[in-house]
């Protein structure tokens, strides 16, 4: 993590909290289909997290950098604000 050196510019996810929920992550179901990734966490850690919208309705997407290919999950599609939640929520370390 370079973020003491000041160039990280997206945000990490805090460590977890001892009360941390549980997402329910799904393999990769949005398949082809174009979402639109509205916001993301720095890729500097292997896992990067993306917030993404589609057609109205917005999820999570958990991307696992890895060798030789990266592990996606997914979690529901949903109402945006709802997504915007659980996304606050991952970032401050009371969801994973
Ligand atoms: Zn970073």
């Amino acid at each position: 993590m370079n973020d003491v050196l000041g160039e990280c510019l997206s945000p990490h996810v805090a460590a977890m909290r001892r009360d941390c929920g549980r997402l329910q992550w799904h393999l990769r179901c949005s398949g082809r289909r174009r979402v639109r990734v509205v916001a993301w966490t720095c890729p500097c850690l292997a896992t990067v997290y993306e917030l993404c919208a589609s057609g109205g309705r917005a999820f999570i997407r958990r991307t696992v950098q890895a060798e030789p290919v990266p592990m996606i999950c997914e979690t529901a599609w949903g109402p945006p604000r709802e997504a915007w939640e659980i996304w606050a929520s991952l970032l401050t370390g009371r969801v994973r």
